[in-house]
């Protein structure tokens, strides 16, 4: 940690900022230059966390020297992580290719729409059984039938299954039949159910808040991890941006900035940070030539039926084109497509 002190910073202060660092147990290198006078602080960086510097007399600046997601960051863990979601494994060279409605919806479309996306080199199936709307009054999602219903067709095509859970309440329940969890991006900071999905050994896909920093991101995966559950996946499915013709605005520089300040692996959702099936594939090819690690789309039979999201669907045709590209794309950097799992336990 660096303390910045005001240039107009008295004896009394420096002598006061040097005795609180001290009493913390901690070491200091005072360097007084022309203008500005400075303090280096050695020793435990978490003891000062909660310690408010910036609220010492005389204090201008308090810079830290590590980032605040401690488990999360690179330092932590140099190597790339890899995140095991019932066998189709995600991160360092391996590409998790995730498809599905935006909703889970009625039985013979879910099997349907599984066949071709599965067909299609899909290994990790998605729908939501639990819908944060941003209307009450519209479709919340089929509730615990839509996650048994999901199961079933996991469990038919031998394609492990990622759902969101909106509610800690609601964690135990969707582990039961879920491979993965997700957390959308309207509850990044829950952190009630952070901390719950934390506690849970599913893996976990963390959605970024639509108008989340990478470091608000960061420390909300720093939650999962903190409960000790390493297994997390982080996704950038776009932030709130000016322009209407596109749903979101798509970040696709999160993706080597993430990879640089964590171990993490990041994926990323053009469909929902696009909200255009006709921006979709360009935006899934260029997340991966950014180096992501996973791409989730958006795919229905027939949108204009679709409880949720329609306007935003691939249809199975266009979807099999994209993950020809994308698989060729893959290759081309060295990454291999997990198979789908023999049996899954
Ligand atoms: C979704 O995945 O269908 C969804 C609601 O996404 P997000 O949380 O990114 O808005
Ligand atoms: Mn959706």
């Amino acid at each position: 940690m660096i303390v910045i002190l005001q240039s107009n910073v008295t004896e009394e202060q420096i002598d006061h900022v040097l005795q609180r660092i001290e009493a913390l147990g901690l070491q200091h290198h005072l360097s007084r230059g022309t203008f500005r006078t400075i303090v280096g602080i050695i020793g435990d960086e978490e003891k000062l966390q909660s310690e408010p510097l910036h609220a010492i007399p005389g204090v201008a600046q308090v810079i830290p020297v590590l980032p605040p997601y401690k488990l999360a960051s690179r330092e932590a863990h140099p190597e790339p992580s890899i995140v095991d979601v019932s066998g189709v494994k995600i991160g360092n060279g391996h590409l998790g290719m995730i498809a599905g409605p935006c909703s889970v919806e009625d039985r013979d479309r879910m099997f349907r729409i599984a066949e071709s996306v599965c067909e299609s080199g899909a290994n990790l199936f998605r729908g939501g059984a639990y819908k944060p709307r941003t209307s009450p009054y519209a479709f919340q999602g089929l509730g615990e039938a839509g996650l048994k219903l999901l199961r079933e067709v996991g469990d038919k095509f031998n394609l492990p299954v990622v759902t969101e859970v909106t509610d800690p309440r609601l964690v135990e329940l969707v582990s039961e039949h879920a491979d993965m969890l997700q957390v959308g991006a309207r509850n990044m900071q829950n952190f009630a159910l952070l901390t719950e999905v934390g506690k849970s050994q599913r893996p976990v896909l963390l959605k970024r808040g639509m108008s989340a920093t990478i470091n608000d991101l960061l420390m909300c995966a720093e939650y999962i991890l903190s409960q000790g559950n390493m297994n997390v996946v982080l996704c950038e499915r776009g932030v709130k941006g000016f322009d209407s013709l596109t749903r979101n605005l798509f970040d696709v520089a999160a993706v080597p900035l993430i990879h640089n300040l964590s171990h993490l692996p990041v994926i990323v959702d053009p469909s929902h940070a696009t909200g255009r099936p006709d921006l979709i594939p360009s935006c899934a090819l260029a997340g991966l030539a950014a180096g992501a690690d996973g791409v989730h789309i958006e795919v229905h039979d027939c949108p204009e039926e679709a409880k949720s999201d329609g306007p935003q669907a691939l249809l199975p045709d266009q979807y099999r084109q994209l993950a020809d590209q994308m698989k060729e794309l893959a290759k081309l950097f060295g990454k291999t497509v997990s198979p789908l799992p023999e049996k899954m336990a």
